[in-house]
């Protein structure tokens, strides 16, 4: 069993039962396969951290990310905007400026389209997904790149802010991309990560069940536990929040169907005949987060 990827620690303890098969669409990262991993969740007793006990390879993985396409994201862009807003002022308390920011598994490109017309002035964006990247590019006219962080070509302690959005808990080598984007961050740069957070009471209450807790998530972080990982890549943790997103009403129900079809289904057409379906809605169940800490000081 691989060692605790944020402390290190071998003294790694079953936890939640949840080895399943991917189900017939595959490893899409959008599933509503609810309560099915690649393997058991294990447990770290030293720190708390939850991964998988047995890490899927990057190429297992790549294939969905690179496959991946969603409407929904793109239907529910208001939501979408609306939630990178509040990351990004948040960012900005703590990055030396609006100079240059990345945005590493970006999507379709709302946060760095936001970025824009927040003044930053230069924004790039890594994608591996063909469908996503292609349209930030199309729609957008963002600087995005159909890669993977590990074989993106970029600059150098260059970036005032990088931001990891629901990236970190899906990389096998978690600590690998933690170093990597340390060295594109310019001195006094910041990390911004946005996480489910297991160690959240929603989280807890669910266990197995839990809406995170799908085939393409690895690694399963507390508070604690990103904040141990990052000081041990040399990052200074300087704040964690919860992280509601703004979505549909439609958009959770939808979601609901990952427990009962029957009883979604049965919701939406409720909702829409009291008119409030496409209803901006921002739940906080508080099981989401944003973690921002600083670039480690790089050896002279
Ligand atoms: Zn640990």
């Amino acid at each position: 069993m691989p060692d605790c990827a944020a402390c290190g620690s071998t003294d790694l303890a079953p936890h939640l039962r949840v080895r399943g098969d991917a189900g017939e669409d595959g490893l899409i990262p959008t599933t509503k396969e609810f309560g099915t991993a690649l393997g058991d969740i294990v447990r770290c007793a030293d720190c708390g951290h939850m991964q998988l006990d047995a890490l899927p390879s990057d190429e297992e993985l790549a294939g969905a990310y690179t496959e991946a396409a969603s409407d929904d994201y793109v239907d529910e862009e208001a939501g979408q905007r609306e939630s990178f807003r509040s990351v990004l002022e948040r960012v900005e308390r703590y990055a030396p400026g609006r100079r240059a920011i990345l945005d590493v598994g970006c999507w379709v490109g709302f946060l760095l389209d936001e970025a824009c017309a927040r003044g930053w002035r230069e924004t790039t964006g890594v994608e591996p997904s063909l469908f996503a990247s292609g349209y930030a590019r199309a729609e957008l006219g963002l600087d995005v790149r159909t890669e993977k962080l590990r074989d993106a070509e970029l600059p150098e302690r260059h970036y005032d802010a990088v931001v990891l959005g629901d990236v970190l808990e899906h990389l096998t080598d978690a600590g690998a991309a933690l170093d990597r984007v340390a060295g594109l961050l310019a001195p006094g740069g910041v990390l911004a990560l946005e996480l489910p957070d297991a160690g959240s009471r929603v989280a807890r209450l669910l266990g197995s069940r839990w809406w995170s807790v799908i085939p393409t998530h690895v690694h399963y972080f507390t508070r604690a536990s990103a904040a141990t990982m990052l000081r041990r890549h040399g990052y200074t943790p300087l704040y964690v929040a919860t992280d509601p997103k703004a979505f549909t009403v439609r958009y959770y129900l939808d979601k609901i169907g990952g427990y009962s079809t029957a009883l979604s289904g049965a919701l939406i057409a409720g909702a829409r005949r009291a008119g409030v379906d496409q209803r901006m809605w921002t739940p906080d169940f508080r099981d989401r987060m944003v973690v921002i800490a600083r670039a480690p000081v790089a050896a002279a």
